[in-house]
Formats: structure tokens, C-alpha cells, sequence
């Protein structure tokens, strides 16, 4: 399997290590507008594959040097700096699929071939990729609120003093501020949270409820304030879903794809295998949070327009 990374700075570096730590790939094709920087991270994480799997990674000079790639991740262009929100780097983000994905398509095989969008804002991004490279709405997948998701399972686990593993608990909509926590169909094993919590004298009131959404939402800012970027989270989730494709898992990811009906991309659970995204499932929501997932939506759907 050959998998092309567009954009190798801190995220498309740090999914190259993390898809070269998979060992499920056998070339890695580094890409970036400034050719310096990819040769540079090809070079160093080349020597890192001796340590671990014999991993073929290269910088590309052209896009002909992608051909045969059946996985592209698109992770270049701007990113937040610090008091930055996502919405922010629209239009220049914007430029930057518009001019990525024609190039990427004149080299792959429209048959085969499926995205994977990191760049900001993550979910108008999708719709842009999908829209210019004309590829079925299951191949072109963003990474969506997998991220955000780990990020609340991560939390919830230190509350509850069970593995993050156990926990099933899902953040829908945006992967930005308007997400939305569902913890209506949040469950631990196989039990309800709010039953777990009941069983466990592990209270879990509103209040603490909504300074958990407060962390989840506001991750990559303290990141960001504290690093500059961030890298090791996204690495580490562009790898899982990598995983999930190539190996045919059939694992439920909250990524965000185009619904054609209403032609629109969000993050909701759904089955990923080798095609892609396979089924886009609808959560148990309450009132609050279906309302909250209209407005998400809404405020998405206002973005692209903005383009
Ligand atoms: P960075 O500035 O470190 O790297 C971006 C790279 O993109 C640079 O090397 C730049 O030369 C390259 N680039 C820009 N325009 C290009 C073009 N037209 N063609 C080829 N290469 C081009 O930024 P970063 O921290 O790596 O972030 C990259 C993107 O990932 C940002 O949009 C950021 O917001 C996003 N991100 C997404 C998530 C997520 O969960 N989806 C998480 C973290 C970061």
C-alpha cells in the first residue's frame, strides 16, 4: 500500500510517523509546496524506519511522484495561531484544497483512490475536496471529530477510572466550536453512563458535564497556546482511521463526510472498511443536543457559503 501525505509540517509529519508506525504500509510519499521541508522530514523519519519497519518514504518534487497512492491525507495550509478559531482560516485554507486537489486527481486512480481531509476547517474543507475531485461522498473522509472524540473519552475515563477503550461516547457535528457532546448514547461497556455512574457512586452532574465539554472544545487551544500546534493527537487518529480502511475493520469513527441528501459534512458515527465510509448512522440524541446538532450544521453550511 503506497499512502501520499500533501503537507508536511506539524500534522502532515506527525501522520507520517504515525502511518509508518502501523507497519501496514509499505511507501510513503511526502509532499509539501515547500520542497526543503519534505525532503528534510523524509529524510529523518527514512532513518527512523530502520529502527522499526522497512518503510519506503520519499519527497515527492511533482505530484507524478504520488502515482499509485490508493490513500491521500491532505494536511497543508494554515493553521490556528494562537486566539485563532478554525472558521479563521477559511478562505486561505480554501486556496489551498482548490489548488491541491486537481493536482492530486490528474495522478491517482478515481476508482480506487480515497481522501482523507485534515486541513481546517475540517468540515467545509470535505465539502470543498469532495466537490473538486467529483469522488464518491464515502471516499473523501475527514478526520472529522475522531480527535474530539478521544479527546472525551480520554476525560471521561480519568472520571470514571476505567480504560478509554471501555468508553463508547461519541462528539458530533462540527470539529470546531459548535460541536456537540452526545452524552445521551454515551455508554461504558455496554451499560448506559448514566446507569455506570449510578452503580459505580461515581456522580456525574451537569455541572461537571459541561466543564467536560468545556476541555473537549477547548483542547486545541490550550495546545496550541502551550506548543504552537498540534500534532500527536491528529497523528495518532489519521492512523487509526488509516487502519480501519486498509484492514477492513468496520469500526464506527465519527468522521465527517458529505450526506448527499442534504449535501452537507459533519461528524456523525459511522462504519468505515475498505470502501470508505460504508453507513453514516443516526445516535440517540436529546433535545438539547439535536438542536445543538441543527445549529452546528447550520453554522457549517454558512461557512461554505462564505467561500
Ligand atoms: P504547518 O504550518 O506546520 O504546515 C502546513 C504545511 O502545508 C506547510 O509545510 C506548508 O508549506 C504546506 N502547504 C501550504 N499550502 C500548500 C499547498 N498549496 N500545497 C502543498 N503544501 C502546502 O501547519 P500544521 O500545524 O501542520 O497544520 C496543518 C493543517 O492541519 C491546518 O489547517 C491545521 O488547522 C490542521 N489541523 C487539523 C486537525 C484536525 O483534527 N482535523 C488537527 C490539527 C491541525
Amino acid at each position: 500500500m503506497k499512502v501520499a501525505i500533501i503537507g508536511t509540517g506539524s500534522v502532515g509529519a506527525a501522520v507520517a510517523t504515525a502511518i509508518k508506525n502501523t507497519g501496514l504500509v509499505h511507501e510513503i510519499v511526502l509532499f509539501d509546496r515547500d520542497g526543503i521541508r519534505s525532503r528534510a522530514a523524509a529524510m529523518d523519519l527514512g532513518h527512523a524506519a530502520a529502527f522499526s519497519f522497512d518503510v519506503k518514504i520519499t519527497a515527492a518534487n511533482t505530484y507524478r511522484e504520488i502515482r499509485g497512492s490508493e490513500i491521500v491525507v491532505i494536511a497543508a495550509g494554515a493553521n490556528q495561531k494562537p486566539g485563532q478559531t478554525r472558521t479563521d482560516l477559511l478562505s486561505a485554507n480554501a486556496a489551498v484544497i482548490s489548488d491541491i486537489i486537481p493536482r492530486v486527481m490528474a495522478n491517482v486512480d478515481p476508482k480506487r483512490v480515497k481522501i482523507i481531509v485534515v486541513t481546517n476547517p475540517l468540515d467545509v474543507m470535505v465539502m470543498l475536496a469532495q466537490k473538486l475531485s467529483k469522488l464518491p461522498v464515502s471516499r473523501v473522509i475527514g478526520t472529522g471529530t475522531m480527535l474530539d472524540s478521544a479527546r472525551l473519552r480520554t476525560i471521561l475515563a480519568r472520571n470514571l477510572d476505567v480504560s478509554p477503550m471501555s468508553i463508547n461516547a461519541y462528539v458530533l457535528g462540527e470539529h470546531g466550536d459548535s460541536s456537540v457532546v452526545n452524552w445521551e448514547s454515551a455508554t461504558v461497556g455496554a451499560i448506559p453512563l448514566n446507569d455506570f455512574c449510578r452503580t459505580m457512586k461515581l456522580p456525574l452532574p451537569a455541572t461537571t458535564r459541561k466543564t467536560i465539554e468545556h476541555r473537549v472544545r477547548n483542547a486545541a487551544y490550550e495546545i496550541i497556546q502551550g506548543r504552537g500546534a498540534t500534532w500527536d493527537g491528529i497523528g495518532a487518529a489519521v492512523a487509526d482511521l488509516l487502519r480501519c480502511i486498509i484492514n477492513d475493520e468496520k469500526r464506527i469513527l465519527t468522521v465527517s463526510t458529505c450526506a448527499p441528501k442534504t449535501n452537507l459534512s459533519m461528524s456523525l458515527p459511522s462504519i468505515v472498511g475498505s470502501d470508505g465510509v460504508v453507513h453514516v448512522l443516526t445516535p440517540r440524541l436529546s433535545s438539547a443536543e439535536g438542536a445543538a446538532l441543527r445549529a452546528s450544521a447550520r453554522i457549517i453550511r454558512k461557512n461554505y457559503n462564505n467561500i
